[in-house]
């Protein structure tokens, strides 16, 4: 009986689909409709972050014709920021806008898709995971989860961030109070630094009391919309804590289950324009802050001294092997991240960095 419900459920479908409707839609399409919401770890007009999460919204809505309707919350309206993969996954909401970095305690797989120090840049990281098996092996981690993931967006390169006094050597870090979560933070732990984390709403009063001494946020277009040069004074790069940062559009399994696979394309491909579209902006807005926050505040710009990002890179390696030793999927997943992150290194190296070079030769 089921066979034959699905037979004739699959005939009726075609039989629809053949008949055009007046307004150029198929009947079968038009009968699909999708009222879902949308859960977020941003306040919804968050620089790059919520906003990317609502053009998002609205790009799904505008490419499927209205067939696709979804109502956008901010951190903290339905739920708190840190709950949004929980929430997807339980599958009360469908749809859900993060950072992978967000879920290492529930997913630890997800924070090498998230950015890991030293790793790949915005443009290297797409390529594995649109070619490199990196998507399929996102797709099997978060399907424990009951939620299909997709590549929203990402920051490209973070800043190291700000400090009130200059790091010389590896000593100065040596005590150091500073805001700086996740990976980013065990690495600097072992160069001495006392990492604490804070919610992006107590940063810039820590910071200005003494209670900490440095903390990294995200880019100049971030770090200037929260004020963080008066605070400090020393800005470093570069963010070798994240190379890029991505960011994540979660879909609840069942809900994606019950779209066409035209809707289902819809949404994967409103993603991938999202995606270039966000990176796109954060360049540009990084580079006009940043022209903002030294011509126009005084900050002082530095590099980190060699030896520092030497010390770092050995830390973060050294972080890195153990957690890949602590879960098998973890295990897999840097495997083939670090596997095609040497394989594209040199082509890196006479392709980009050669043209960046080329441009200042004298
Ligand atoms: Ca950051």
């Amino acid at each position: 009986m089921q066979r034959r419900a699905f037979l004739y459920g699959g005939m009726g479908a075609l039989a629809a689909c053949a008949q055009p409707a007046t307004d150029g839609s198929t009947a079968a399409q038009s009968e699909e409709r999708h009222r879902w919401r949308m859960v977020t770890s941003w306040p919804l007009n968050f620089p790059g972050h919520g906003v990317s999460a609502n053009r998002l919204a609205r790009r799904i809505e505008a490419l499927s014709g209205g067939r696709i309707e979804i109502q956008i919350f901010a951190a903290g309206e339905l739920v708190p920021a840190f709950e949004v993969l929980d929430t997807v996954s339980r599958g009360t909401i469908q749809l859900g806008h993060s950072a992978p970095i967000y879920w290492r305690g529930k997913l630890p797989a997800a924070q090498v898709f998230g950015s890991i120090p030293f790793g790949m840049l915005a443009e290297e990281f797409n390529a594995w995971i649109y070619h490199g098996g990196g998507m399929e092996l996102w797709r099997e981690a978060y399907g424990a989860q009951n939620v299909v993931p997709f590549l929203a967006g990402q920051t490209g390169p973070q800043m190291g961030g700000w400090f009130n006094r200059e790091i010389n050597s590896v000593e100065d870090l040596v005590g150091l109070k500073m805001r700086i979560p996740g990976l980013g933070g065990e690495v600097m732990q072992r160069a001495g630094v006392l990492p604490v984390n804070l919610p992006g709403s107590e940063i810039f009063t820590a910071l200005q009391t003494g209670a900490i001494d440095a903390t990294e946020w995200v880019g100049p277009y971030n770090d200037l919309a929260f004020g963080l040069h008066e605070a400090a004074t020393y800005y470093y790069y570069p963010g070798w804590q994240e190379p890029s940062g991505a960011l994540e559009l979660l879909v609840s399994a069942e809900a994606y289950a019950s779209l066409s696979e035209e809707l289902q394309q819809i949404v994967a491909t409103a993603c991938m324009a999202e995606a270039d579209y966000v990176l796109a902006e954060f360049n540009t807005r990084n580079n006009q802050a940043l022209k903002t926050l030294v011509d126009e505040h005084g900050v002082q710009l530095r590099r980190f001294p060699n030896d520092v990002l030497a010390a770092l890179r050995r830390h973060s390696a050294e972080v890195m092997q153990e957690l890949a030793a602590s879960d098998p999927m973890i295990a897999r997943v840097y495997e083939s991240y670090t596997a095609f992150a040497e394989n594209i290194a040199p082509w890196m190296l006479v392709s980009r960095r050669a043209h960046i070079e080329a441009r200042d030769a004298v």
